[in-house]
């Protein structure tokens, strides 16, 4: 468990495996994966995400076709999904 990180849609502390972090409510389906376009995103990252804001710029991460890029990172509460932010 995370103490301090609470869920954007329930409020519910934020915990975590190996692979993912995730709302412990389980009625609640929030989650973040670890690595995202192969970046590892900390802990400090999801705390921001979780209270709404936007991450610093995360540079080089990879998308599926395989090319390079970097972008913010910020959690769309309507969507329920993490988006990329280009500056
Ligand atoms: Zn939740």
């Amino acid at each position: 468990m995370n103490e301090n990180i609470k869920c954007p849609k329930c409020g519910y502390p934020i915990a975590e495996n190996n692979h993912r972090y995730y709302c412990s409510n389980k009625a609640c389906d929030f989650s973040i994966v670890k690595v995202l376009c192969g970046k590892r995103i900390t802990k400090s990252q999801i705390k921001i995400l979780c209270a709404g804001g936007r991450t610093a710029v995360i540079k080089n991460m990879i998308s599926k076709s395989g090319s390079h890029f970097d972008a913010a990172l910020s959690y769309n509460k309507t969507d329920g999904k993490i988006e990329f932010v280009f500056e």
